[in-house]
This record gives C-alpha cells, sequence and structure tokens, in this order.
C-alpha cells in the first residue's frame, strides 16, 4: 500500500480533470476516469459489458452497485495496485463509503470554485460544431468572434454550457458533494485548494501541497 491514492473533486469548470492529469504524469500513477472504465467494459463481449451498454443507451445513470463492482475491478489491475488517481468517482456518499472499503489510504483532493465562477467559466465556453474544439469568450477566443480558427465554422453555445442548466447542474452537484466533502474531512483526508487562480498556479499550489 502506498499513499499515492487519490480521488478528484470539483464542480465543472474548476479543471480538475487537467489537474487529475497534471498530478498522474508528476507521480507517475494511472488515471482512471469513471468515463474511460465504461467505455472499456461497453467494449467486451460480455453479457455484464451488453447490460452496462443497454443502461448507457438508455440514458440512465449506472446504478452505485454495478458503478462500485467495475471502480472496484478496475483498481485491482496491476498498474493501479500502488496507487491512483480516480476521476469522476466517488459521485454520491454510498459510493464514497464502498470506496473506503476498498482503499482506506485514500486522500481527496478538492478544487474549490464558486458558483458565480462556475458559470462564468462555462456559459462563456463556445464549441465549433465541425471541429469540436472548444472556445472561451474571455479566456481563449477566436482570432475573428465567433468563427472558429480552423475551419471557418460558426460558434455554437452548447445547451449544457447555457447559465440555466449549468445552476440546475450545480444544485445536484453541491447535494452530493457537500456529503462526499464532509466524510473526507471527519476521515481527516482531505485536501481543499482554491480552484479560482490559472490552472498552472493551481497546480503549482498543489505541488507544494503533496511535497511533489
Ligand atoms: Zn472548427
Amino acid at each position: 500500500m502506498t499513499n499515492h491514492a487519490y480521488i478528484i473533486l470539483g464542480p465543472p469548470g474548476s479543471g480538475k480533470g487537467t489537474q487529475a492529469q497534471e498530478i498522474s504524469k508528476l507521480l507517475n500513477l494511472s488515471h482512471i476516469s469513471t468515463g474511460d472504465i465504461f467505455r472499456s467494459i461497453v467494449g467486451q463481449d460480455s453479457p455484464f459489458g451488453q447490460e452496462v451498454a443497454q443502461i448507457l443507451k438508455s440514458g440512465q445513470l449506472v446504478s452505485d452497485d454495478i458503478t462500485n463492482q467495475l471502480v472496484a475491478n478496475r483498481l485491482a489491475e496491476p498498474d493501479a495496485v500502488n496507487g491512483f488517481v480516480l476521476d469522476g468517482y466517488p459521485r454520491n456518499i454510498n459510493q464514497a463509503k464502498y470506496l473506503n472499503t476498498l482503499r482506506p489510504e485514500l486522500t481527496a483532493i478538492y478544487f474549490k470554485l464558486s458558483d458565480e465562477a462556475v458559470v462564468q467559466r462555462l456559459s462563456g465556453r463556445r464549441t465549433c460544431p465541425t471541429c469540436n474544439r472548444i472556445y472561451h469568450i474571455k479566456y481563449s477566443p477566436p482570432k475573428v468572434e465567433g468563427v472558429c480558427d480552423d475551419d471557418g465554422s460558426h460558434l455554437i453555445q452548447r445547451t449544457d454550457d447555457t447559465e440555466g442548466i449549468i445552476r440546475t447542474r450545480l444544485q445536484t452537484y453541491h447535494q452530493q458533494t457537500e456529503l462526499i466533502l464532509e466524510f473526507y474531512q471527519h476521515l481527516g483526508k482531505l485536501i481543499e485548494l482554491d480552484g479560482t487562480p490559472p490552472i498552472p498556479e493551481v497546480t503549482a499550489k498543489l505541488r507544494v501541497t503533496l511535497g511533489i
């Protein structure tokens, strides 16, 4: 067992995916996301893979039991035995409690960002419908307003990135995440970082905190 087992928490737009990649690179750990786990099982020609494929196709959420089992299987693979960075799991308190029975040594890293900052970051996103490149009207604007640099397509705002939808997602996010944060706080396993500064600054702080 090692201390290099981490879960990454934070609202959408907090940069947690990028930070998860940074930590895994710096410590040479496997970066495990539930998205990748689901894609991999669906790609397997097994009854279980077909069952998960059906659930995803119907647009339903995969149950805690199935998700827990998939994560347990993945964490038992050789590349994860000595540590990992887990991204997208646990999503609720039941999953957090289950994970703690599997890997009680892990540390939770939480990238905190205010709702206003989340809304500002996500609602400024514009997507190219042709090549899927993502721009931001403030932080990474295209050379010509509203037009993709690569192929000249007119950029769109995805429905997911509109303010009303973002605020609804944030409500669900807070309901589920606050319990997870309390859980790790009580265990003394929570590291909290301000996700407001630019990503490289947050990475630098994180490195100091983790001593890497
Ligand atoms: Zn494009």
